[in-house]
């Protein structure tokens, strides 16, 4: 049996191979301390029972995240599904049960730079979207920005951003349902919110970390969601150049995906805490939340962060920068990384096609509140 972790997305080390078990530990992202995500192959071990266990566990960002967890695995690198995981003694051991001699072990299915591209043609062949690149990644990579509509007087103009967290691949997965709605000259809600709105789309906002397999860090070390205050060209030009277009268009609506390590729940983080809270921006918040709880059930708002008290909202993230800096509907939408606890799925847990049906419904919360955004 061999393991590997020396491809895109990739990240695992071993440790030590035994007699029916193989110790592993998860890399930490480059220049900083996170991890948790890990995404492995494991090869020539069809009809061989054997116990995969991540030392390292109980040193990760959030080890509350193993409590329940369930690991991933997948033959074809398609369909991905839950297999049997436990985390005790600071350990996440997953039970490879000798199902093929390639099996791909992964924290969430993870998402590749080629299916972005494809997903990018997509938009465009639609003939709806127009691509541009308003800046790249500190290794270079294309910080890709799909634009849907045209700009003109009175139109509304809406941001999602996705990867800000590497790791938190379901971000990419919601991009899916949310661009190919957008992308369906058939769809009527796409067709309304474009008829009145401009939607601007950057589905992955970390190309460096998500390509090296990192969990919350770019490849200088930064942590995105926590540059928006005081971006660096240097150390998060992600950041920069995406706060630099938001300059340009003005921003009514932001939505940045991400995926929570702990919680078993599809929430929403929102900017409450931010000094300039309107009342305005509270009532469209609720209208929102209303409308996406119809849209799609696997949204609720019973749990959730503790929301921050007036005035202490974290200026360095990007929902409450966003908030305070143009006086909008701005949100955090967090998918777990578990399942619903909910709406459990015993086969699949939290997967990519919720993401992407969570996705698909977030276009349905907008149209709602389209012409309450100011
Ligand atoms: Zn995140």
């Amino acid at each position: 049996m061999h393991v590997s972790a020396a491809f895109e997305s990739g990240n695992i080390e071993v440790v030590e191979a035994r007699a029916g078990a193989i110790d592993l530990k998860i890399r930490p992202d480059g220049n900083a301390e996170y991890f948790q995500w890990f995404c492995f192959r494991l090869a020539g071990g069809a009809g061989a029972a054997c116990d995969l266990r991540i030392v390292n566990a109980g040193e990760a960002s959030y080890t509350r995240g193993w409590d329940g967890y369930r690991a991933v695995a997948s033959t074809d690198g398609e369909h991905w599904r839950r297999v049997p995981t436990s985390y005790a003694d600071g350990v996440l051991t997953i039970r490879h049960e000798g199902q093929a001699d390639q099996v791909k072990y992964a924290y969430f299915a993870p998402y590749e730079r080629t299916r972005h591209h494809a997903l990018v043609a997509h938009c465009l062949a639609s003939g709806r979207a127009r691509l541009s690149v308003p800046g790249t990644s500190v290794e270079g990579a294309d910080l890709d920005l799909l634009t849907f509509g045209a700009p003109g007087e009175g139109r509304r103009v809406a941001w999602a951003i996705g990867r800000q967290h590497p790791g938190e691949t379901m971000a990419s997965w919601w991009m899916e349902g949310f661009l190919r709605r957008l992308s369906d000259p058939a769809d009527p809600v796409a067709r309304a919110v474009l008829d009145r709105a401009v939607v601007h789309v950057v589905p992955n906002m970390n190309p460096d970390g998500s390509f090296r397999g990192n969990l919350r860090a770019n490849a200088a070390g930064a942590n995105l969601n926590r540059a928006w205050r005081d971006p660096s060209p240097e150390t998060s030009p992600e950041v920069w150049h995406i706060r630099n277009a938001m300059e340009a268009t003005g921003v009514d609506y932001c939505m940045d995906v991400h995926g929570d390590e702990a919680l078993p729940y599809v929430f929403i983080a929102g900017s409450e805490g931010i000094p300039s809270l309107t009342e305005h921006q509270t009532k469209v918040r609720a209208q929102h939340d209303a409308a996406l709880q119809r849209a799609n059930p696997d949204y609720q708002t019973a749990h959730g962060y503790p929301g921050s008290a007036r005035g202490k909202a974290n200026l360095r993230m990007c929902t409450p920068w966003v908030a305070e800096r143009f006086g909008c509907l701005a949100m955090t939408l967090e998918m777990p990384f578990k399942d619903n606890a909910d709406a459990p799925d015993p086969i699949y847990g939290w997967s990519p096609a919720r993401s992407a049906k969570l996705g698909e419904g977030c276009l349905d919360a907008l149209y709602a509140v389209l012409d309450d955004l100011r």
